[in-house]
């Protein structure tokens, strides 16, 4: 009799939940803790004790990166209107689009019934826009590992996009290397929880959680950076860190999951064959190759990372405009390349506010953070061709 999975310390659990995919009984559920993360839960008399939920669960072991050397470039993709829907600069559209081209399945986060978060499969373009954009809070990956398995089990080429540790969850859960699975990880910072982003549209809409029809935490009509909309009841309103303390404190880092204060994978390799994020701070000189693109519409750092992840890459960029680019360019404005988040000492504080008052810890710790709001603010009015200049010239 072996043991089944336990969780001693949060810090040990990211929720990827590659243990409740493995459990042929399923004796697994995910529970939410008092701030609303999920952790794994087994129902003692439906396990059989095989200790296979332990064995799949890699999270707190040092991780083998998928690669050696990655290569690194700044990508943006040619179609505007998908470039606009997309936080950064749209690879993930043009990799995505390429395997439903092949009558294959793309699986990433996408807004469902309810306003969760949750991993979809979809096969369709016009499905695709679903699961476009960044959302800052954390995807449910229910049961789409053993849906993955069972697509390439009937030979499907499958694209899974998510962040680092679900990644490394789904190969964990699969075991061996799939020739027909692209893997697509994001440069990841740390999510919060869905609860605290329920509460904090809550609060900005003022109390229409009901009536919200979409979020948008990266809305490319005020730039590409870190501003964003909700749509509620037929109107949009502003969602940024002055509005919302839930963004406020997200961007600050206080507001993760103990797991992503703890995250191996900026440190010891990515696990996706192609890694995704943000050009922040891209020069000029990378500009200049890159056929007249608009920066201020987004700019993607791509890391490729297997030799997979090449001919994925090489396939797709007609679609694109390329500029190789190199690791310590592209680290130089994100930090999440190299390092975790690391929690300032007001976050245990803010949690433990959290756990006492509810939102309100949020709402009014933030305000006593409104000289950061209006610092923020003035960068934010600054046109960015301005900040490049700047950045330039330092
Ligand atoms: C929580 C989070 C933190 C991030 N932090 C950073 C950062 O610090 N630095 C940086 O450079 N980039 C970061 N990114 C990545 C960046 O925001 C873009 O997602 C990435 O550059 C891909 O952009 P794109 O334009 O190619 O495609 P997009 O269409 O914008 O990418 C969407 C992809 O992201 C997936 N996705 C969206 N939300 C989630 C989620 N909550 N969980 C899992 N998958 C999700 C979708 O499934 C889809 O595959 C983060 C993304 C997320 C989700
Ligand atoms: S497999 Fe994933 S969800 Fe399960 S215990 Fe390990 S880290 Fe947590
Ligand atoms: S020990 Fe086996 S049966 Fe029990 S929860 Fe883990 S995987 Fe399921
Ligand atoms: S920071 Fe690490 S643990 Fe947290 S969501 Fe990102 S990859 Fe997962």
């Amino acid at each position: 009799m072996k043991d089944s999975i336990k969780i001693e310390r949060p810090e040990q659990c990211c929720g990827c939940g590659a243990c409740v995919n493995v459990c042929a009984h399923n004796a697994i559920v995910m529970r939410e803790d008092r701030a609303g993360f999920m952790y794994p839960a087994v129902e003692e008399d439906l396990c059989v004790r095989c200790g296979r939920c332990v064995d799949v669960c890699v999270f707190s072991e040092k991780q083998k990166g998928a690669n050696g050397e990655s290569a690194v470039y700044a990508a943006v993709n040619r179609d505007s209107e998908v470039l606009r829907g997309s936080s950064s600069g749209g690879v993930f559209s043009a990799l995505a689009g390429a395997v439903l081209e092949k009558g294959g399945v793309v699986f990433g986060a996408a807004w469902t019934d309810g306003l969760t978060l949750a991993h979809i499969g979809v096969e369709n373009e016009a499905a695709l826009s679903r699961l476009r954009g960044s959302k800052y809070v954390q995807s449910s990956t229910g049961d789409t590992f053993r849906q993955v398995k069972k697509l390439l089990g009937e030979g499907r080429t499958v694209c899974y996009a998510g962040t680092p540790c679900q990644i490394a969850g789904l190969k964990a859960f699969l075991g061996k290397e799939q020739e027909n699975l692209l893997t697509v990880d994001l440069v990841c910072h740390g999510v919060p929880s869905m609860k605290m982003l329920r509460d904090d549209l809550s609060y900005v809409t003022g109390g229409k959680l009901d009536d919200v029809e979409d979020v948008r935490f990266r809305d490319k009509r005020c730039g590409w950076g870190t501003k964003g909309s909700v749509a509620v009841g037929g109107s949009t309103i502003r969602y940024d860190a002055g509005t919302s303390p839930y963004y406020f404190y997200f961007l600050k880092g206080e507001v993760y999951r103990e797991s992503c204060y703890h995250c191996r994978f900026p440190s010891e390799g990515r696990q996706g064959d192609i890694t995704l994020g943000d050009y922040w701070g891209v020069r000029e000189a990378l500009l200049s190759q890159m056929d007249g693109v608009d920066p201020d519409m987004g700019v993607s750092c791509v890391l490729v990372n297997t030799e997979k992840g090449r001919q994925w890459f090489e396939a797709v960029a007609p679609t694109l405009s390329v500029a190789p680019s190199d690791r310590q360019s592209a680290e130089r404005r994100n930090k999440q390349l190299t390092s975790h988040s690391v929690p300032l000492p007001e976050h245990q504080a803010l949690l433990d506010g959290y756990l006492e008052k509810g939102y309100a810890a949020f709402r009014d710790g933030s305000k006593k953070h409104v000289k950061d709001h209006l610092v923020r603010t003035a960068k934010n009015m600054i046109p960015p061709k301005i900040k490049r200049k700047l950045r330039e010239m330092l």
